[in-house]
């Protein structure tokens, strides 16, 4: 079958196509550029065999957040599935409104308007939400959260600071505002596709995108590799959270396209919490004689939120935080060399 995946020069992105291309997809990735492509067609092609390198194609979409963006990707396409990843995850923003909320919202519903108007095919789309559309981090015990709780207070938050609107509460409320006008649409108009959502908190584990330079590794990803760096002095209680592994990220987004019953439903994938804290525990066990970040954040006590993802998606068994850290670190000293 064929998947249009956008983003496919993201952390997730990247994963999600070369998982998808894996399990015999036909994938077409939207890149901002020809050169983006060819960056993206050499970070797969050692991960892949020889006919699934075959099945990956491009379509150039320079900005998500231009009225129309996707049109010609999609009526080009023949797709049976679409999955959208690409979506700013970035704290280093000046307008929050610009570089978050619009690309997040225009984005979504950019893909849909293209789907409806000439994506006659297309049965389902699989939209990368996040954890941020559902809780209020950090403020907010996720114990006893789930899939039909929303962060209305980042959108709250976001109307009355505007463009003073700390870019963590921006994303979030971002995030949620996509996930909100992705759902609104499929009510509002007549769709022959439905709409699943994957709804991740911190997503850490090996990065396979193009990436040149640690200064240009994703967000979250970064917040490994400056922790191992000792670029981190003090743990941020902002960020305690949940986590999970990108490689199971890739397989909830591939599940949510096969799987039936998923249809008109979100759901979270986590494995477990996530604080700077424990991350240095695990650092110092398993990278010891090195100085780490200094503080004290007790673990978020994360329920059983991906119960859903299990039951319904069959997601079996998550790798853990331990694994995703070691594995992220060593990805990065593979790629960067060691600090
Ligand atoms: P990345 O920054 O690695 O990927 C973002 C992707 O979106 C890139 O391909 C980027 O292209 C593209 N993109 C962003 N803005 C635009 C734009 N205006 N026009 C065209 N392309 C654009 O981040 P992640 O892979 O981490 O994020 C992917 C998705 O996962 C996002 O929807 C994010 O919200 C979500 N998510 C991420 C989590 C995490 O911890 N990483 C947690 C939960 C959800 P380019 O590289 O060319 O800029």
């Amino acid at each position: 079958a064929k998947v249009l995946v956008t983003g496919v020069s993201g952390y997730i992105g990247c994963h999600v196509s070369q998982h998808l291309l894996s399990l015999g997809f036909k994938v077409t990735g939207t890149v901002r550029s020809a050169a983006k492509a060819e960056q993206v067609r050499a970070s797969l092609a050692a991960l892949l065999q020889p006919a699934q390198r075959e099945n990956l194609s491009f379509a150039i979409v320079d900005d998500i957040a231009v009225e129309g963006a996707f049109d010609s990707a999609v009526r080009d396409g023949g797709f049976e599935f679409v999955v959208h990843t690409a979506s700013p995850f970035t704290y280093a923003i000046q307008d929050p409104q610009r570089d978050l909320i619009d690309p997040a919202v225009n984005g979504t519903t950019g893909v849909l308007k293209s789907v409806l108007k000439y994506g006659g095919s297309v049965k389902r789309i699989v939209v990368t939400s996040s954890m941020a559309a559902i809780r209020n981090t950090p403020t907010a015990n996720p114990d006893g959260l789930s899939e039909l709780d929303w962060n209305n207070a980042a959108i709250k938050a976001f109307n009355e600071m505007g463009a003073e609107t700390p870019a963590g509460i921006a994303y979030s409320a971002s995030k949620t505002l996509a996930e909100k006008a992705a759902w609104a649409f499929l009510e509002q108009n007549k769709c022959a596709f439905d709409l699943v959502t994957i709804n991740p908190p911190f997503v850490f584990g090996p990065p396979i995108h193009p990436c040149s330079a640690p200064e240009n590794l994703n967000t979250s990803v970064k917040l490994i590799w400056d922790m191992y760096v000792g670029a981190i002095k003090e743990v941020n209680p902002a960020l305690a959270a949940g986590c999970v592994d990108v490689r199971d990220v890739a397989r909830a987004h591939a599940l949510a396209l096969s799987n039936p019953e998923a249809g008109g439903q979100r759901f979270i994938t986590s494995s477990g919490p996530y604080t700077q804290t424990l991350v240095r525990q695990v650092l110092q066990k398993r990278f010891p004689g090195r100085s780490y970040a200094t503080g004290e954040l007790a673990a978020v006590p994360v329920a059983e939120l991906n119960a859903k993802s299990k039951r319904v998606l069959g997601m079996g068994e998550y790798i853990g935080l331990e694994e995703s850290i070691v594995d992220t670190v060593n990805a990065c000293i593979d790629r960067f060399g060691d600090v």
